[in-house]
């Protein structure tokens, strides 16, 4: 891709000058020198925790949903924040500091690592949105830049419009879990203008967390009840 070429080549030396890089994840000092990461080290990356157990998501949605109200058929994660949560740190770089060649080049990650598990046949991938105040305030979706460098890999379309999020979800943690459901599953629609573009279709969600599988599970509904036929999801990191 051009314009990463040109961050490449360009825009990292430059910035490298101004502002000396560090590890997100063990706060280093990065040098002028090869990196596979631009914002994390060699010995991070060496030590990235692979995600391994991919059941183990599945059964976790399973855990919060009815069988029947189950919309994933894979859902996969490139590493593990379980027993190393200052990988962490990546993640929130990527949303908060605008650091989204992070997204990007895990991004890339994981999408190798889709390609090796055959999760691959998809007509689209989709970015989980975020609701446009947020986006307007922050700028970006981080989930974006990850399905970009997923859908160079697979050479798959990203359709960033299918969905659509209709307002914030309010702070979880203040709501019962009945409440929580109902706040979640009235919050992603399949954008009508785009509902031809679903029927019949499968799709790759992109997002860069997978908790409880909530989110991913209430956009699967949405894209099934507009005639979509598969829906599988995939995450940087799953915690
Ligand atoms: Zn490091």
């Amino acid at each position: 891709m051009a314009s990463m070429n040109v961050i490449d080549q360009i825009v990292n030396p430059f910035l490298e000058l101004l502002a000396p890089r560090h590890c997100e994840v063990c706060g280093s000092h990065i040098g002028d020198e090869y990196h596979r990461f631009t914002y994390m080290c060699e010995k991070c990356a060496d030590r990235l925790p692979v995600f391994t157990d991919t059941d183990l998501l599945r059964t976790r949605i399973f855990e919060n949903f009815d069988k029947d109200d189950v919309s994933l058929t894979n859902v996969q994660s490139l590493f593990s924040l379980k027993s190393a949560f200052q990988y962490m740190e990546l993640i929130h770089s990527l949303k908060y500091y605008g650091k989204k060649r992070i997204g990007y080049e895990l991004g890339l990650e994981l999408g190798q690592k889709l390609m090796r598990t055959s999760m691959n046949d998809h007509d689209a991938i989709i970015p989980i949105p975020i609701h446009h105040a947020r986006k307007r305030e922050r700028g970006y979706n981080q989930s974006f830049y990850i399905s970009k460098a997923v859908s160079e890999i697979l050479e798959i379309p990203v359709q960033e419009h299918i969905l659509k999020r209709e307002r914030y979800t309010k702070t979880q943690t203040l709501l019962s879990s009945y409440e929580r459901k109902i706040n979640v599953s009235s919050v992603f629609q399949v954008n009508p203008k785009y509902i031809d573009e679903v029927r019949g279709k499968k799709f790759l969600l992109i997002d860069d967390v997978i908790t409880t599988g909530s989110t991913f599970n209430h956009c699967g509904m949405a894209l099934l009840e507009a005639g979509a036929i598969r829906v599988d999801a995939a995450a940087l990191a799953s915690a």
